[in-house]
């Protein structure tokens, strides 16, 4: 359906349900998004699934889903109406539309596109080709050898209806092909890198579809800007070479083309190419690994915007609000791992301790260490006692500053939910100590925190660092303490801890420590 709207800015993006959302998808819905917000445009998601081989419902779910998660909403496009627990999971869900520029699905619009290649046809835009594909892979070896483009030259252009007719009865295969106009220079303002122009003869008559109700992506894709009312297609720059054949669909219909704006490509660490299958790269791995939407989205946008101040974190609002598409760089942006670090650290220290608790809640159901009992509780997985959200958020409290990605939480603070703990024996020493020296050491911190009456941590911090003081060296008695409550390397202050765990398990595990040095 065409509405009439030609002042109204609308962008697309127009992912292909083969694989899962990645950064470099993502960057390319945000900006997409961003731009129509800011000018109060419309923002579509497409879905463009005209390869059926590769297209899975399975990752069309997870693309919506994936943007759902990251907070970038469209006005027009498949909605899902029952969403299920996981954000990744795709069984049972129904998928309707809203906007009335649909069906939003290419799969969908096979009508249209038929509708689209008949005027084609019947003008002379486009025609039918039989030679095989051995022919045209000959031809263009030929050409090469003689220092020619390997562009298809059009053996098919020609031919009369007779023909055409006789060849379809004899049962030969065909595609159909675009009458590309010859050395043309096909020339549009890009946004981002200026003015492009390609020439005609580095593509030649190149096809459109297989067959009337099968049309390839560069017939689809302009098809469809046109019949949308995209205005400006803002698309990663391996889409530059399809611009001219878009444009010179759309010429051939006689309708005006959209604005394109190309963005950058983005580089992996050592300036290499990103790969669109890279696991490391695709979204769900970084919701595994603990990343939050906000630090994503502010990462993504960096990658090749640059407001040009020294301000680096921004909110979704604030990037609407400074968001323009002359600040996009040229050259290629560069993916710094370390910097996504730092920015979720960032976000993570911004949360409120209740909410991050509830974020890091699935990563230690996860890891088995505990499971569900009442709304505010959780049972441990070893031996089923129970404990209070209230004491999840109080480990998690001693972790929040140095936090980078929420998948570390249950490492950070395991030896808090489990019953037993394993350490090496030799973690238990403290520089030059004799084992000797470290179980009179763990004997000392059982008669201090025994005679603790207020268990507490202030209570339990003046006590131990008071005896600590005493010591030729504080870490003689903070270092065994420390590591008999924990089992760790590093970790929160003792006292923090102490507290965490209680006195009868302080006392358990100091008792299990000097076993450790006295029998192992
Ligand atoms: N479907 C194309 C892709 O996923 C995008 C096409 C476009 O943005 O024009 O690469």
């Amino acid at each position: 359906m065409t509405t009439n709207e030609p002042e109204k800015i609308i962008t697309r993006f127009a992912p292909s349900p083969t694989g899962p959302a990645h950064i470099g998808s993502i960057r390319t819905a945000l900006f997409n998004y961003l731009f129509s917000h800011k000018l109060r445009g419309i923002f579509m998601l497409r879905i463009e699934d005209t390869d059926k081989e590769r297209s899975k419902s399975e990752w069309e779910h997870m693309l919506l889903k994936s943007l759902e998660w990251l907070g970038i909403s469209w006005d027009e496009g498949p909605i899902i109406v029952e969403g299920q627990e996981s954000i990744f999971d795709s069984d049972n869900y129904s998928i309707r539309y809203k906007g009335n520029r649909g069906p939003y699905r290419q799969s969908e619009r096979t009508q249209i596109y038929k509708k689209y290649l008949q005027k084609m046809i019947d003008e002379g835009h486009a025609y039918y080709c039989f030679c095989t594909k051995e022919e045209v892979e000959a031809q263009k070896s030929y050409l090469m050898s003689i220092g020619e483009s390997p562009v298809y030259k059009g053996n098919c252009r020609n031919l009369t209806k007779e023909e055409i007719s006789e060849k379809i009865s004899q049962g030969k295969r065909s595609v159909i092909r675009f009458r590309t106009s010859e050395n043309q220079n096909i020339a549009f303002d890009d946004m981002i890198k200026g003015k492009i122009s390609i020439n005609t003869e580095t593509f030649g008559d190149f096809v459109i579809a297989k067959d009337l109700e099968t049309p390839l992506f560069n017939f689809t894709c302009a098809i469809d800007d046109h019949e949308m009312n995209i205005t400006h297609v803002i698309r990663g720059e391996d889409h530059v070479s399809n611009t001219p054949k878009q444009i010179a669909i759309l010429n051939a219909l006689g309708v005006k083309h959209p604005i394109y704006a190309h963005m950058p490509l983005i580089l992996g660490q050592g300036k290499k190419k990103l790969s669109k299958r890279d696991a490391e790269t695709s979204l769900e791995e970084y919701v595994k690994d603990g990343y939050l939407p906000e630090a994503i989205i502010n990462f993504v946008a960096f990658l090749g915007w640059n407001p040009g101040t020294e301000k680096e974190i921004y909110s979704m609002e604030e990037l609407i609000t400074d968001f323009s598409i002359e600040k996009i760089q040229k050259s290629g942006a560069v993916f710094n791992p370390e910097k996504l670090d730092w920015l979720n650290g960032l976000y993570i220290r911004k949360k409120p301790v209740t909410e991050l608790t509830n974020l890091c809640i699935p990563f230690l159901i996860n890891a088995g260490l505990i499971k569900k009992h009442t709304e505010l509780s959780f049972l441990t997985t070893d031996t089923e006692q129970i404990v209070t959200m209230n004491k999840i958020e109080k480990a998690i409290l001693l972790y929040q500053e140095r936090l980078k990605k929420l998948s570390e939480i249950p490492e950070l603070i395991d030896f808090i939910l489990k019953d037993e703990i394993n350490y090496e024996k030799d973690l238990l020493k403290w520089k030059n100590m004799t084992d000797n020296e470290i179980v009179l050491s763990l004997e000392n911190s059982i008669k201090i925190i025994k005679d603790i009456e207020d268990f507490e941590k202030n209570v339990i911090e003046k006590v131990i660092f008071e005896e600590a003081e005493k010591m030729p060296n504080r870490g003689n008695l903070l270092w065994p303490f420390r590591v008999a409550l924990t089992g760790k390397q590093s970790s929160a202050g003792p006292a923090e801890i102490a507290d965490l765990l209680g006195k009868e398990k302080c006392l358990d595990r100091l008792e299990l420590a000097i076993k450790k040095i006295k029998y192992a």
